[in-house]
């Protein structure tokens, strides 16, 4: 499992993160920042999750591709 979390108030809604990587990240509907999807979710918290190892890649170009750097994934 790779953990991966997201400074969401600095997130400035760019819809790099849910393009590149949907399956782990999409705009919360209310405040349009970024957030993990619902099933890799830790503790209910929208900017806090686990994804499996197959998706680490897409997670990491995610992060690399977001331009205020608030995405950080750690294996
Ligand atoms: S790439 Fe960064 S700034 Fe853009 S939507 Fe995702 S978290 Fe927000």
């Amino acid at each position: 499992m790779v953990k991966v979390t997201i400074d969401r108030p600095g997130c400035i809604s760019c819809e790099s993160c849910w393009i590149t990587c949907p399956e782990v990240f999409e705009q919360n509907p209310d405040d349009e920042f970024s957030e993990i999807t619902e099933q890799y979710r830790v503790n209910d918290d929208p900017g806090e999750g686990e994804v499996p190892d197959d998706l680490a890649d897409c997670a990491w170009e995610a992060a690399d591709s977001c331009p205020v750097s608030v995405i950080e994934v750690e294996d």
